[in-house]
């Protein structure tokens, strides 16, 4: 029996569980999954974490639950290295594990920074739950919403400004609220190509949220509720929403597997490392390095193909399972859904410079389909 290692139990990490399990025969595999949270995220739902509209253990599944429901095995233990010529992964207080085959998807870690620290957007659920003490008593005024580079989910940003539209106007305070997406790049949903810019444009004009572009956050300076750009330029804030930068997973950094930016390096479209054609990587851990955004919907598709991949090679067979490169991102914007698709076939293929995106438009639907994805998710892959 071959034994599959997988590193991480977020989107890509839990998806993969399933599929193998769902896929191989009997026999076929041993699945260990390890992660050092005893819990499976589900990252969307911190948003509405933040405004109230659900608890904790509403966004979150624990991970044990993988094991009656698909014989994974789960180490609840931290990562501490990964040796692919050894073929071993270490642990803080799992041991070590040997694999045939391992699945990388450790996704990117929040690092806490000086500038976003007290003041950090919802990306972890700690931070959602602090942010759901200041949106209580959030009443308007001038409202900053700021990534630092690099982060989980680039159109997140622009919902939580239109999530803190909604919660305004809802609390009669709209008229005296202003609100501005300071982003870093020079068009907003920029690397999505010119029909969405154009679309999206369009969406912050009608919702009156002005855009501050390239703005790359490196100061803020409390007393005063000014927060700097690399380039000098100040915005004054009375509430601020800053996503905090992002990192590769220290094990990764570490490791053979990493690319000169410290997360993975695969090669497309198979999602193998160049070097260990048994190692592969999906999600966040490997975005920046293939050139896609951080998505739960990357991580997801990936681990299907990864799979599919990993199974044929058990095999010796082609189950023919291509790798869907498509992204969909529905993002609530209080009354209604803002819904977009994208195609990135092309464009990781080097064929385009831009993926082939469409804008869905603002639909009440999109947001009752962003609620029946979250049921979906946690019944599919935990049951629940
Ligand atoms: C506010 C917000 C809204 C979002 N909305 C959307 C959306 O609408 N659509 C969408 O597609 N995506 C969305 N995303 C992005 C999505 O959540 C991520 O892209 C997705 O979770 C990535 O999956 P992953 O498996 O790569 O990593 P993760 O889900 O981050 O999982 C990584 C796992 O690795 C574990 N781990 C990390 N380091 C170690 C270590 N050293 N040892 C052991 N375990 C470790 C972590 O505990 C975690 O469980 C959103 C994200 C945020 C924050």
């Amino acid at each position: 029996m071959k034994r599959v290692v997988i590193l991480g139990g977020g989107s890509g990490g839990a998806a993969a569980a399933r599929r193998l399990s769902r896929w191989s025969l009997p026999g076929e595999v041993e699945v260990v999954l390890i992660d050092r949270s005893p819990w499976h995220d589900y990252r969307p739902d911190y948003l509405w974490v933040m405004t109230g509209l659900r608890e904790p253990d509403e966004a979150r599944r624990p991970l044990s639950l993988l094991t009656p429901r698909y014989g994974t095995r789960v180490v609840q233990a931290a990562v501490t290295a990964i040796d692919p010529d050894a073929r071993r992964v270490d642990t803080d207080s799992g041991g070590s594990f040997e694999y045939d085959y391992l699945i990388v998807a450790l996704g990117a870690v929040v690092r806490d920074d000086p500038v976003s620290h007290g003041l950090e957007a919802p990306w972890e659920l700690d931070f959602a739950m602090d942010a759901r003490k200041r949106v209580a008593g959030f009443e308007g005024g001038r409202v900053v919403v700021s990534p630092m580079e690099t982060h989980r989910c680039p159109p997140a940003p622009f919902e939580v400004a239109f999530m803190l539209r909604y919660l305004a106007e809802q609390r009669g305070v709209l008229d005296k609220t202003s609100l501005t997406v300071a982003y870093p790049a020079a068009r907003p949903m920029q690397s999505f190509g010119p029909l969405m810019v154009a679309g999206f444009g369009g969406f912050l004009e009608q919702y009156g949220i002005a855009f501050e572009p390239d703005f790359h956050l490196a100061g803020n300076d409390r007393e005063a509720k000014v927060l700097r750009s690399a380039d000098g330029r100040e915005l004054p804030y009375d509430f601020a929403m800053l996503v905090p930068p992002h990192e590769p997973p220290e094990p990764v950094r570490s490791s053979p597997l990493a690319a000169d930016s410290g997360y993975m390096d695969v090669v497309l479209p198979s999602m193998a490392s160049p070097r260990y054609p048994n190692a592969y990587g999906i999600g966040d851990v490997v975005a920046p390095t293939i050139g896609l955004g951080m998505a739960g919907v990357f991580a997801h598709l990936q681990a299907e193909h990864v799979v599919s991949r990993i199974l044929d090679d058990v095999r010796g067979a082609y189950m023919g399972e291509l790798y869907n490169m498509v992204g969909v991102c529905v993002m609530d914007a209080g009354y209604m859904g803002v819904g977009v698709w994208c195609d990135f076939t092309d464009k990781l293929a080097g064929r385009a410079t831009d993926p082939d995106c469409r804008m869905l438009g603002g639909m009440r639907v999109f947001r009752a389909l962003k609620v029946a994805f979250e049921k979906y998710w946690f019944a599919n892959v935990f049951g629940s």
